[in-house]
């Protein structure tokens, strides 16, 4: 059953270390935690939880170990990004709240203590069922950490891996083999995992799961509730580096005057953290702008509640904070990338194992939200800013947008189906039986389409999982294509056939079956599911 013991939660919660590398964790968890609790009530009217298996999962947290090295436990009040450890609370919470046995570590010598419990080597994991542990969610450094220290090898548990990986990880970054003959290889990629057991924080690309996290929300709330809303602009920067000027690349372009023509509506606020010690140090943020200072989440949200609008600046990329914002009714001006920014063209996503590209600051909200809660703008484009602006400021009434899927309560649905369902432990290869037949359709994709465009044109969401059942020339006379040729190779397009020979290329590597893969004279054959409108990563049968 599930479970509303926080104590019981803080007991496991402890940095090995003692030097406060969980508090933020601990802070966000106690604050929210009665709205897991509601959440968890409510769901189990809408669905069964009862009967379920009660799992061992052990968490272990790279990225607050000291061998890390990022910083994240230094700099969790100081500015520092938050993105991750917003996701790890309500990753903890989940688990816990649906009444899993959970052990929580971050530093290698917890993690060799445990794991040294496992049973013999060499048994398949699917006929162990007296290990230790049943799951395991970890981020990359963690996972190299595993590879590391953990004796008796990492094999014999990677099918029990689920790696929390913000970006996401596609599948030709993935197979250490194919990223190095294309030279893509990169530090974070080549971990020869399935795709799927990389875990995002919003819907990237089909072929990894989507995790996500929770957007608080204090709507109902009566701190909230008298709340008048003025007339100002939150800028979205917790650094004052995010409002440089940086002429040198010119993909940075002119934050000074997108911001100089926002004033010319609204009164600019921030929330820019500041070091006392560096206090005499250029700033580079505007002298018009009324500095709170680092805010803690609530206050934040208080000023979030007292914005018209929330003003990105470009960076950080695909944070929480676009979707607090328009939770709580202000308007997200998302800046447009004209030359999307990706691993090619920007430091930031250079070595990430992906080549995905963002056409604007925030894609998700772009994409899955848009107008009139989200306005996608040019931000050198005066003219074209204060058009938005005074289209926005027109309006009275400021309403809040929560997608489900960020929500408590989606977040328990979608991980617990997940848990429930997604088992990589097989001995043998099997076809897919999650999601079920009949969820699934196959599509033929257009010339040049990949897979994730070729489902999502027809409404429906790449369902890597079922590529193995239309790997074959059968399935392609089914499809309506007599194959001139048959062939298999390892590469990220197959199953497919080029419209011109009729020539049919299958997959020879399974680790490359990819949504995202696209080549043109070349039309993919797809595994497409429906899905849950507010709760993309789930089909309708799926629960
Ligand atoms: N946040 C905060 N104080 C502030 C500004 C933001 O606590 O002054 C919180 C915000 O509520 C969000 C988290 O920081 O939950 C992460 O925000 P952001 O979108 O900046 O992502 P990051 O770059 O930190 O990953």
């Amino acid at each position: 059953d599930t479970k509303d013991d926080i104590e019981g939660l803080m007991k496991i919660l402890v940095d090995p270390n003692e030097r406060q590398g969980y508090a933020w964790i601990r802070m966000r968890i106690r604050k929210m935690w009665p709205k897991w609790v509601l959440a968890a009530g409510n769901l189990k009217e809408k669905q069964k939880l009862e009967k379920r298996r009660r799992k061992k999962i052990l968490v272990h947290l790279g990225l607050l170990s000291k061998q890390s090295g990022w910083g994240f436990a230094e700099n969790q009040f100081k500015g520092g990004p938050l993105g991750e450890l917003v996701q790890w609370s309500d990753l903890i919470c989940t688990l816990y709240v649906l009444g899993h046995q959970l052990t929580i570590t971050s530093e290698t010598y917890q993690l060799e203590k445990i794991l040294s419990q496992l049973p013999a080597a060499n048994s398949p994991c699917q006929s162990r069922t007296d290990l230790p542990v049943h799951i395991i969610y970890t981020d990359i450094v963690g996972l190299r950490q595993f590879k590391r220290y953990v004796k008796g090898g990492y094999g014999k548990f990677s099918c029990l891996l689920r790696i929390v990986d913000s970006f996401g990880t596609e599948p030709a970054y993935n197979l250490r083999m194919y990223a190095k003959a294309h030279k893509i290889l990169t530090s974070w990629g080549g971990q020869d995992l399935l795709p799927q057991q990389f875990f995002t924080m919003f819907p990237h690309s089909p072929d990894n799961s989507f995790m996500g996290f929770v957007v608080e929300q204090h709507l109902n709330d009566s701190d909230v509730k008298g709340i008048k809303r003025e007339n100002w602009a939150l800028v979205y920067g917790k650094n004052d580096y995010m409002y440089e000027n940086a002429t040198r690349v010119s993909l940075y372009r002119g934050k000074d005057k997108y911001l100089n023509t926002i004033k010319k509506r609204l009164e600019v606020h921030g929330t820019v953290y500041v070091d006392e010690k560096a206090k005499t140090k250029r700033s580079y943020m505007p002298s018009f702008v009324t500095n709170h200072g680092l805010q803690k989440p609530e206050d934040f949200h208080i000023l979030l509640r007292k914005s018209k609008i929330f003003v990105g600046l470009g960076f950080p990329y695909e944070g929480p904070a676009p979707l607090e914002a328009i939770a709580n009714g202000a308007v997200y001006l998302n800046p447009k990338f004209s030359t999307p920014h990706s691993s090619k063209n920007i430091q930031f996503f250079k070595g990430k194992p992906t080549a995905r590209e963002l056409t604007s600051q925030h894609p998700y909200a772009e994409l899955f939200i848009g107008e009139p809660y989200v306005y996608t703008v040019n931000m050198h484009n005066d003219t074209q800013v204060l058009k938005v602006l005074d289209k926005i400021l027109q309006n009275k009434e400021f309403t809040s947008h929560m997608p489900y899927e960020f929500t408590e309560e989606g977040m328990l649905q979608r991980m617990n189906a997940y848990i429930e369902h997604q088992n990589w432990c097989q001995f043998q290869k099997q076809e897919a039986k999650w999601p079920p037949h009949s969820a699934i359709s196959f599509v033929m994709g257009a010339d040049g389409q990949s897979c994730k465009d070729a489902c999502w044109q027809q409404g429906l969401i790449c369902e890597p999982s079922h590529f193995l059942q239309i790997n074959s020339a059968r399935s392609m006379k089914q499809a309506k294509v007599d194959c001139s040729r048959e062939d298999y190779v390892a590469d990220i397009f197959y199953p497919g056939y080029d419209p011109h020979s009729n020539e049919c290329v299958f997959q020879k590597e399974e680790l490359l079956f990819s949504c995202v893969g696209q080549k043109t004279n070349f039309r993919r054959f797809c595994p497409c599911r429906n899905y849950i409108k507010g709760q993309t990563a789930l089909c309708q049968e799926c629960l």
